[in-house]
């Protein structure tokens, strides 16, 4: 039987490209997201595949998400994609507590729950993939992120530290950090800071989400075990870690 994967945030953006790469490789997929009820029926009616609304920053809804999604489908979450993110930038001097917590539950305290609802069934099965989604400005920082860095350099940390725990268990656990890409994340980008930002690009464009998932299907794939506490970036060469 084909293996089950589910895609947090993914309706929209990376990660709905995430979820049908990995529907069109031949996975099982569940996707999450969190309320844009419209995004989400598009996605359902264009892929077909099954969704499943909480918000990622609940840790009990978390666990409720994944027992649902295994019981309506009838096998274990062997391949866990932690997609879902948001921005709420400002200057630290003028950041709100609620902007720098907001940004913290969403990005980063979801990893733990979500981990954490899966985590022990890999363990036990011996097999599971985890790709967490970090950022170009976790590992280089931003003008206005604070928040956001912090919570995407965090990412990389957790990555790596569970990939430890993990490794001997047959579960891999990576990182992949996306340059700027065509999403709707980036709609609240002002057009001429957006040129400033293309300009600073070497490949001279935004990344496609469809460039974000392709690193991720090669993460998840069977053949990709040796590959365990990496941060794959995928950037057009803005920064070379
Ligand atoms: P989008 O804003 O286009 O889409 C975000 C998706 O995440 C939506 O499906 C949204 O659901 C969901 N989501 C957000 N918060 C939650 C939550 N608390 N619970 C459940 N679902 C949630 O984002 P992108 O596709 O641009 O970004 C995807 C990931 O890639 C993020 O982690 C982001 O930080 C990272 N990234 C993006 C970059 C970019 O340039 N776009 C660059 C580097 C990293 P709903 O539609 O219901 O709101």
């Amino acid at each position: 039987m084909a293996r089950l994967a589910l895609v947090t945030g993914g309706t929209r953006g990376i990660g709905a490209a995430i979820a049908r790469r990995l529907a069109a490789d031949g996975l099982r997929v569940a996707v999450n997201y969190r309320g844009n009820e419209a995004a989400a029926r598009d996605f359902a009616r264009d892929s077909g595949l099954a969704l499943y609304r909480w918000d990622v920053s609940d840790h009990q809804a978390c666990l409720d998400g994944v027992r649902a999604i295994e019981r309506d489908l009838g096998q274990p979450v062997e391949v866990l994609v932690n997609n879902a993110g948001i921005t709420r930038d400002a200057m630290l001097h003028k950041m709100s507590l609620e902007q720098w917590r907001e940004v913290m539950q969403d990005d980063l305290d979801a990893l733990f729950h979500m981990c954490g609802a899966v985590i022990e069934g890999m363990r036990g099965r011996g097999w599971g993939r985890i790709v967490n989604i970090s950022s170009v400005n976790g590992q280089k920082g931003q003008f206005g992120q604070t928040n956001y860095s912090a919570a995407k350099a965090g990412v990389i940390g957790f990555t790596k530290a569970l990939a430890l725990e993990s490794a001997r268990k047959g579960v891999t656990v990576n990182a992949v950090a996306p340059g700027y890409t065509d999403t709707d994340m980036l709609a609240g980008i002002d057009a001429q800071v957006l040129d400033g930002i293309k300009a600073q690009i070497p490949v001279g464009r935004l990344g496609r989400p469809e460039e974000i998932a392709h690193a991720v299907s090669f993460l998840v794939d069977e053949r990709a075990a040796f590959v365990t506490g990496a941060t794959i970036a995928v950037n057009g060469g803005q920064y070379l870690a």
